[in-house]
């Protein structure tokens, strides 16, 4: 499902800052050689991602889900000067490529790229965080919410990935549901009843949940 006619887009990307060199790399190499290519964070949503950042200037950021680096460099970029993002993924396949970019991207010393199982790996992390970007697998999303909230500080923004999901999340009544849809019904319904965020779904791309921790 488009969610914004293509010129729009097009218009939009026009007068959106270029990417650079290494977020251009980074896409043409995922095109070419990864599988599943259109989950990478592209011009727009990467963009948005690193002024966002760049608004928190966040000490630390935790990325759920890394695939090729593309959006943990843009995050990386709004880092307070001495500040880590720590970004975890499953998938050991991608390493040699993403640590290659990281290294390209000049901010190593301050990206911890962990490999694992991030419901395993979250509750080893101390935190506290300023910025958390779910962006992993979707049926996980809620225990994500769950393990981060208590390590969030107040002020900490929340973001989670293609909470619109195509669309499917309009669905008509009879309709059967499959699994990841409902669980993503489910967290933007959570969201949207806790009390201790303040939340946005801005219509970006795939749609993109913003929570920000009150207190
Ligand atoms: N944030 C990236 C895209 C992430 S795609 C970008 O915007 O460019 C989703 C990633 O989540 C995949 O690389 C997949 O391997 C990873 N993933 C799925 N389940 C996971 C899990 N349980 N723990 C950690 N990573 C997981
Ligand atoms: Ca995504």
């Amino acid at each position: 499902m488009e969610f914004i006619d293509p010129s729009l887009l097009t218009y939009c990307e026009d007068h959106t800052s270029k990417e650079d060199d290494l977020l251009m790399k980074i896409t043409r190499q995922t095109q070419a050689k990864i599988m599943m290519p259109r989950m990478i964070s592209g011009h727009l949503q990467g963009k948005m991602l690193e002024l966002f950042t760049k608004m928190q200037n966040p000490k630390a950021i935790l990325e759920i889900g890394t695939y090729t680096g593309y959006s943990g460099i843009c995050m990386a970029r709004g880092l307070r000067t001495g500040g880590k993002l720590i970004t975890i993924d499953i998938n050991d396949e991608l390493e040699t490529m993403v640590r290659g970019f990281f290294e390209e991207s000049g901010l190593t010393s301050q990206i911890d790229y962990r490999l694992g199982n991030a419901l395993e790996i979250i509750p080893t992390l101390p935190g506290p965080f300023d910025m958390v970007f779910i962006d992993a697998d979707k049926i996980n999303y809620r225990k994500y919410y769950d393990l981060i909230i208590d390590k969030m500080n107040s002020g900490g923004i929340i973001l989670a990935d293609n909470v619109l999901w195509s669309g499917k999340i309009l669905v008509e009544k009879g309709q059967k549901i499959d699994k990841d849809t409902q669980a993503i019904l489910d967290f933007n319904a959570m969201i949207q009843n806790d009390p201790r965020v303040e939340n946005i779904l801005l219509p970006i791309r795939d749609g993109v949940m913003m929570a920000r921790k009150i207190q």
